[in-house]
C-alpha cells in the first residue's frame, strides 16, 4: 500500500486547540520516502505565530476541563489512545516505515512500544502523590505532585513513536498540556497520534502538534515564555541552544541527547549468544539510534576470534528497501548518508576494515542506502571511537583488563547507555558502579525496549530522566504547604 492512502488524516494541517488548521506560512514541507528519494507527499510549515496558537490553546486546556480532570479519567483516556493506537498498529508502522525508511518489523515494533507507553502512563496517572512532613507541634505539612503546566516537546526522526509515547505520554498522564514539535523529517506519525488523541476523546488543547522546521517552529517553542518545562531529544547542538532558551525563561528542561555507547566483552563470556546482540545493538534503524553500540571494547584474549566472528554476521547483512524485513533499511536522508560516508571514507583512510554488509541488488537506486561497516583495532581517541556518527558504522577496540576497559569506556565526552558481557558476578557489579552512563546492561542490551526502565544520559548525552516511573517526576512540579492551626 501507498503511504498516502494510508493517512487518514491531512497532514498539511496542524492540529491546535482540538482543531485540524492550516499553519501559517506559505508552502509545504515535502515528505521523501528514503528507500527511493522519491517525494511521496507533503507537511504544513507552520510559523512562530503557529507556536503562539498551540501554547495559547494548551494554556487554556490545563486552565480548563483537561486541568479539572481526575487523575484516574486522565489514565482512562490514556488507555483509549493505547487502544486505538495497537487497533491501527500496522498503519502506523506503514506510515513511519514510508517516512524514515525503518523496515516493517522494526517500524511495527515502535508502534507497539507507543501502545506501551500509553498503557503504562495510563495506569501511572492516579499513582504520584505527596506526603506528609513531620514539623513543629501545631502545624501540619504536606506535599501537593502539581503538572508544570504547559510542556513543549522536541523531537527527532529516527523513533519518533517511542520518543512521543515516552515524553508526552508521561507528561499527559501528570495532566500538562502539550505542544509537540516533531522532526522536519519524520511528522507523519505525530500527526497520525493528534488524530489518535482525538478519536480517543483527549480534551482538545491537551495535545497540540505544530509541524515545520527546527530553526522556526522548535526555536519559537523553545524559547516561548508560556511554555512551563521542555523536554528535548536530538543532537548535542541543538540541545545546548534549547538549554539557553530555557535558561532564557528559568524552565526546567530534559535533554536526551547523542551517545557513543561501548559494549565490552570479558574473555569469560559465552559468545555464541552475545556476538549478534552486539551487532545488532548497532544496526537497528540501520544505526540511526541515540543508543547505538558503536563501540566493541573487547579483551585481548579473545579479540581475534570475536573479529572474525563478527564477520561472519556482517557478511549476512542485508540493506534493502523498507518496506520489507530486510536487516537495514535505508538512513532517513542523502544529507544523513552523506555525513556516515564521510565518516567511512575517513576511516578507510586510517583505519582497518574488518567486515562490510551488502546493499542488495533489487534497491531503488535513489535510496539513501549505506552497507554497514566494521573496523578493526581502532585507537580509543581516533574520531570514529569518538563522535557520534550515526549510522551503521561499529568500532573494534582491544582492551587488557577492566581498568583498561574503564578507561577507554569512560573516555568520551557522551555516557548515555554501556553494556558489560562477562559471567564474573563481582566485575559485573563494579562495572556496573563505574560507568559513566544512564543505563547499564548486563549480558543483555535492551536500550529502547522495557518502557518502565528509566532512561537518560551523563555528560554530553544529556540529563533528566524519561521513561518509567521516574519521567512522572520530571514532568511534575512539588508544591508544600504549611498549615498552622495550633
Ligand atoms: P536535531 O537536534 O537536528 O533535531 C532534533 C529536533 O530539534 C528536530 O525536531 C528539529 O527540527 C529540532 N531543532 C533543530 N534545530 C532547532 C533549534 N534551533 N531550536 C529548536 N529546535 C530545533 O537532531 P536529529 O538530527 O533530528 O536527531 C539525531 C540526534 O538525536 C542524534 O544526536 C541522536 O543521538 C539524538 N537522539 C537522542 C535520543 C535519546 O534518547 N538520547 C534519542 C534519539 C535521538
Amino acid at each position: 500500500m501507498q503511504l498516502r492512502e494510508t493517512l487518514w488524516f491531512d497532514p498539511t494541517m496542524m492540529f491546535v486547540g482540538g482543531h485540524w488548521q492550516k499553519p501559517g506560512c506559505d508552502g509545504l514541507i515535502p515528505v521523501e520516502d528514503p528507500s527511493t528519494g522519491e517525494q511521496v507527499g507533503a507537511i504544513g510549515r507552520a510559523s512562530g505565530q503557529d507556536v503562539d496558537l498551540a501554547v495559547q490553546a494548551a494554556e487554556t486546556a490545563r486552565a480548563g476541563d483537561w486541568g479539572r480532570m481526575a487523575a484516574a479519567e486522565r489514565g482512562r483516556v490514556l488507555a483509549r489512545m493505547s487502544q486505538i493506537v495497537l487497533a491501527r498498529a500496522e498503519d502506523l508502522a506503514l506510515i513511519e516505515s514510508g517516512d524514515v525508511g525503518k523496515p516493517m518489523n522494526q517500524a511495527r515494533n515502535d508502534a507497539v512500544a507507543l501502545a506501551r507507553y500509553l498503557e503504562f502512563y495510563a495506569g501511572a496517572a492516579d499513582k504520584l502523590h505527596g506526603t506528609t512532613i513531620p514539623y513543629q507541634p501545631g502545624f501540619t505539612v504536606y506535599t501537593l505532585r502539581e503538572p508544570h503546566g504547559v510542556t513543549g516537546h522536541i523531537i527527532p526522526w529516527n523513533y519518533p513513536m517511542q520518543i512521543l509515547g515516552r515524553s508526552v505520554g508521561a507528561a499527559l498522564a501528570m495532566g500538562n498540556a502539550c505542544v509537540l514539535k516533531p522532526a522536519e523529517d519524520a511528522s507523519l506519525s505525530s500527526l497520525a497520534f493528534a488524530a489518535i488523541a482525538e478519536e480517543a476523546g483527549l480534551p482538545a488543547g491537551a495535545l497540540n502538534v505544530v509541524t515545520g522546521y527546527g530553526a522556526e517552529v522548535g526555536a519559537a517553542l523553545s524559547v516561548h515564555p508560556g511554555v512551563h518545562h521542555l523536554s528535548f531529544t536530538g543532537s548535542v547542538a541543538t540541545g545546548r541552544r534549547i538549554q539557553a532558551a530555557a535558561a532564557g525563561n528559568v524552565v526546567p528542561v530534559t535533554l536526551e541527547l547523542g551517545g557513543k555507547s561501548p559494549h565490552i566483552v570479558f574473555d569469560d563470556v559465552d559468545l555464541e549468544p552475545a556476538l549478534p546482540v552486539l551487532v545488532g545493538a548497532c544496526m537497528q534503524a540501520a544505526g540511526q539510534t541515540c543508543s547505538a553500540a558503536s563501540r566493541v571494547l573487547v579483551q585481548r584474549g579473545i579479540y581475534s576470534d570475536v573479529r572474525d566472528r563478527m564477520a561472519d554476521i556482517y557478511a549476512r547483512l542485508e540493506v534493502g528497501p523498507a518496506a520489507e524485513n530486510c536487516d537495514l533499511g535505508p538512513l532517513v536522508s542523502a544529507k544523513q548518508k552523506r555525513i556516515v560516508a564521510e565518516y567511512i571514507e575517513l576511516g578507510r583512510r586510517e583505519l582497518a576494515v574488518a567486515a562490510e554488509g551488502r546493499i542488495r541488488d533489487d534497491a531503488p537506486a535513489g535510496g539513501h542506502y549505506v552497507a554497514p561497516i566494521l573496523f578493526a583495532d581502532v585507537p580509543p581517541d581516533h574520531r570514529l571511537a569518538q563522535e557520534e556518527i550515526f549510522g551503521p558504522v561499529q568500532v573494534l577496540i582491544p582492551f587488557d583488563d577492566e581498568e583498561d576497559a574503564i578507561r577507554i569506556a569512560n573516555g568520551t565526552e557522551y555516557g548515555l547507555v554501556a553494556g558489560v558481557w562477562t559471567r564474573d558476578g563481582g566485575r559485573q557489579m563494579r562495572m556496573a558502579r563505574r560507568l559513566d552512563a544512564g543505563q547499564v546492561f548486563i549480558n543483555n542490551y535492551g536500550a529502547g525496549g522495557g518502557v518502565e526502565l528509566p532512561f537518560g544520559g551523563v555528560g554530553r548525552s544529556g540529563h533528566g530522566r524519561e521513561k518509567g516511573f521516574e519521567a512522572l517526576y520530571g514532568f511534575s512540579r512539588l508544591k508544600t504547604v504549611t498549615a498552622l492551626h495550633g
